[in-house]
Parts: C-alpha cells; sequence; structure tokens
C-alpha cells in the first residue's frame, strides 16, 4: 500500500510519518519511509535544486516541472520497486503538495495533474491522509520548531496558509474515498492513532 501526509508546516508530518510507520511495523508490515521532493539519487539532486538558492531562482512553471520530473523519478526508483515486493510506502509529502502549492498561481490545478499524467501515468497513493490544525497552531509550532528559521514560513501571510489549507480540504471533498482529513491537534500519540484507525481498511 501507498500513504502519503500532505497538510502545511508545523502540522506534524514528520513525526506522524515515523510513528505511522512504527505502528504498522509493529503489525509485521515492511515499510519504506520516503519524503518529498526527494526520495531517490534523481530525486534528491532535484530536491537540492529546488532548496537552495534564492526563493525566485526558478519561475513558477520551471518549478513545477522539477517537481513532477522529481516525483516522476522518485515512483519509479523507489516507490514502485517497494510496492512490488510487497511493502508499505510512507511519503512525507507527494502531489496534492504540488497541488496545493504549484497549483494555485500561474499554474492551475489541472496542469498539475496534467504534469502528473506525463511524468508519472497518474499514479496515485491507496490513502492520502491530510493533517488538519487551528490557524495559529501551525504557526506557532513551526516556530517552536525552526525559530528564527521559520522566517521562510512566517514570511508568507496567513492568508497564504489559509489557501494551502483550502486547497486540501477541497481535494478531500472531491476524492473521499482517497483523501481524509485527520484532526492533528492534541498529542502526538492520539494522533497516530486516529491515523492507525483510518487505515484498518486496508490492512491485512
Ligand atoms: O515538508 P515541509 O513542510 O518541510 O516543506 C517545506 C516547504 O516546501 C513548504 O513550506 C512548502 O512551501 C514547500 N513545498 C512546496 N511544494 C511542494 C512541496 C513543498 O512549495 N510540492
Amino acid at each position: 500500500r501507498f500513504i502519503t501526509l500532505e497538510g502545511g508546516e508545523g502540522a506534524g508530518k514528520s513525526t506522524q510519518l515515523r510513528a505511522l510507520a512504527a505502528a504498522l511495523r509493529a503489525q509485521g508490515v515492511e515499510v519504506v519511509e520516503t519524503r518529498e521532493p526527494g526520495g531517490s539519487e534523481g530525486a534528491e539532486a532535484i530536491r537540492a535544486l529546488l532548496l537552495t538558492g534564492a526563493a525566485d531562482r526558478w519561475s513558477p512553471r520551471a518549478e513545477a516541472l522539477l517537481f513532477a520530473a522529481a516525483r516522476a523519478d522518485h515512483i519509479e526508483k523507489t516507490i514502485h520497486p517497494a510496492l512490488h515486493r510487497g511493502a508499505w510506502v510512507l511519503s512525507d509529502r507527494f502531489l496534492d503538495s504540488s497541488r496545493a502549492y504549484q497549483g494555485m498561481g500561474e499554474l492551475t490545478d489541472a496542469d498539475i495533474l496534467t504534469l502528473h499524467r506525463i511524468g508519472s501515468a497518474d499514479f496515485l497513493p491507496d490513502r492520502t491522509f491530510f493533517l488538519t490544525l487551528p490557524e495559529g497552531e501551525a504557526q506557532q509550532r513551526a516556530w517552536v520548531r525552526d525559530g528564527d528559521a521559520a522566517d521562510r514560513i512566517g514570511g508568507r501571510d496567513a492568508a497564504f496558509h489559509a489557501d494551502v489549507a483550502a486547497a486540501f480540504a477541497r481535494f478531500a471533498d472531491q476524492e473521499p474515498a482517497r483523501i481524509r482529513a485527520i484532526d492533528a491537534s492534541g498529542k502526538p500519540e492520539a494522533v497516530t492513532a486516529r491515523l492507525v484507525a483510518a487505515l484498518q481498511d486496508l490492512l491485512p
């Protein structure tokens, strides 16, 4: 099974990914933990291109193509081989992040989905969890985690984060069988328990 975690910064995706992987391993499942952009040698090289240099290093269109290229390599080199040998793959961000971040400016959601068709033949997760937090709480957590580096996050205004959250909520409405919103507030163990419960139908 292929599971992805999505949400804004500070929602706890990375923490929950580790905890969910541990919970699945305890049930005897082989789990591969991965992330986007990255997750394969080529995609990690593209990640370095995307995350270094000035914020405006790439035009929005070039950036979307780089994300799509990284995803194509990630799927071909890491995700498909793992799924074929029967492992579960958990990814910290995937296509829906591109839809939310690259698909709400110069490019549309339909554009991002077209790039995904060309790059990755419309390959989709079996389930996607969208971690939700009340506005403000995510910001707070990001500050605690990143300190001054949270300028990277805080530099974007609240309206941007609200737009990202609204985009994920829209995707969940459009594809309720695949995308589930999960309340990410409260203790980490409580959030993990919600995730495990929302996966029961996929377990052997
Ligand atoms: O995964 P993480 O929360 O560390 O992501 C860091 C940043 O990468 C996010 O703030 C987001 O703006 C950016 N990102 C993006 N497009 C993606 C994935 C991530 O702009 N497809």
